[in-house]
């Protein structure tokens, strides 16, 4: 499968910066297998693979799924992207168009009437931060701002810069009721980079669904999801990508609906110095988190599993592993500036060691 490789270099004595390489890849090839359930719509009886591939959320989204007609496949195919797209446009922070735009214009003035796609992405990621007391937020944007993680110019804030803005970084402020969200201190602003991929991976996976396919995987650049087993009925394996090398650390099989979303130090960050600054804040400090080098979760939609990779990332390995083992059907691996893994409960015994 194509992966997106956007390595890019600042010019000068200006920080380095590697841009997006997939945290997480399909490992193992997938064997067409005739299926043997009969659905409507995109019956996978008889059904053949098809992958296809997109530009999309500055991703490369790679998509498989079991169909019987080609014909049938582009069609699905074709709306999946659609989709996908049209909520990239309502949720996306960098496009002046977005109601997520719209919102950030609107702080310390007035509420503002977003769609129920918009208000539902904001009340899980507030549900995020609320169980991850606040590792999670989602109006981190002032600081990423500060970083230069949201236009690319990097840089290190001073101190008091960090000081400053902890008055505008507080998802308790956000006000969401009657379909309408307001940021009610001026400078406040949402970026919801952490988990609005995974909000659409979940709709993307719904349609597929909705269309009668019963074996089908989505991977936006590290947020897989998952739908059935193959159409063999074997699990769907997922590799992790060793944070320092090119190759797989380990693979993770699933055979059911679910979703394995990972969060990497090695995806968008800078050096200065030889020290790496990376894109996930930990909101108590203003410093980008750095206990860890990686953390995977698997959990039943994309959407959690995406704002608890970057939760897990800022609670770092003993808070972060204590969360998870408190929530029902969550599970994580962690890779640590060690290179050891730190495997929850659930998946212990599951996830295999690849030779590194
Ligand atoms: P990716 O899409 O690169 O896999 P992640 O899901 O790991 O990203 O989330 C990282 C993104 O989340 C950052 O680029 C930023 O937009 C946002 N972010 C950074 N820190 C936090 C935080 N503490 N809480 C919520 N979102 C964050
Ligand atoms: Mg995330």
């Amino acid at each position: 499968m194509a992966r997106a490789d956007q390595r890019k270099k600042a010019l000068g004595k200006k920080p380095v910066l590697w841009r997006k390489q997939h945290g997480v890849l399909i490992a193992a090839a997938v064997v067409v297998l005739a299926a043997a359930v009969l659905l409507g719509g995109c019956s996978t009886a008889g059904g053949k693979l098809f992958g296809y591939s997109e530009l999309l959320m500055d991703t490369d989204i790679e998509l498989q799924f079991y169909c019987r007609s080609s014909g049938e496949s582009r069609r699905v195919k074709q709306a999946l992207f659609n989709e996908m797209g049209r909520l990239e446009q309502l949720l996306s922070c960098s496009d002046p168009g977005s109601e997520v735009s719209a919102i950030n214009r609107a702080a310390g003035k007035e509420p503002v009437p977003v769609s129920p796609e918009t208000a539902a992405v904001i009340r899980k990621a507030l549900e995020c931060s609320s169980i991850s007391s606040g590792a999670f937020d989602p109006t981190i944007a002032p600081l990423l701002e500060r970083w230069g993680f949201r236009e690319g110019r990097y840089r290190i804030p001073p101190p008091e810069e960090l000081a400053q803005f902890r008055a505008v970084v507080d998802y308790r402020l956000l006000e969401a009721k009657d379909g309408a969200i307001y940021l009610p201190r001026a400078g406040m602003a949402l970026d919801l980079g952490g988990i609005a991929k995974g909000y659409i991976v979940d709709r993307g996976l719904d349609l597929l669904a909705e269309a009668g396919i019963s074996h089908a995987l989505i991977n936006a650049g590290g947020d897989v999801g998952i739908l059935g087993p193959k159409a063999d009925g074997s699990s769907w394996r997922v590799g992790l990508k060793h944070p320092r090398g090119g190759g797989i650390i380990a693979v993770i099989p699933r055979d059911k609906r679910g979703a394995i979303v990972t969060s990497g130090d090695y995806e968008r960050f800078f050096e200065e110095d030889g020290v790496r600054y990376q894109h996930i804040l930990d909101p108590r400090t203003g410093m980008p988190a750095s206990a860890l080098l990686s953390v995977t979760v698997v959990a039943p939609t994309a959407v959690e599993a995406d704002a608890l990779s970057t939760a897990l990332f800022v609670l770092g390995p003993q808070r972060g592993l204590a969360l998870v083992e408190n929530l029902p059907e969550v599970e994580a691996v962690m890779i640590t500036p060690q290179l050891e893994l730190l495997i929850s409960s659930g998946l212990r015994g599951l996830v295999e060691r690849s030779g590194e």
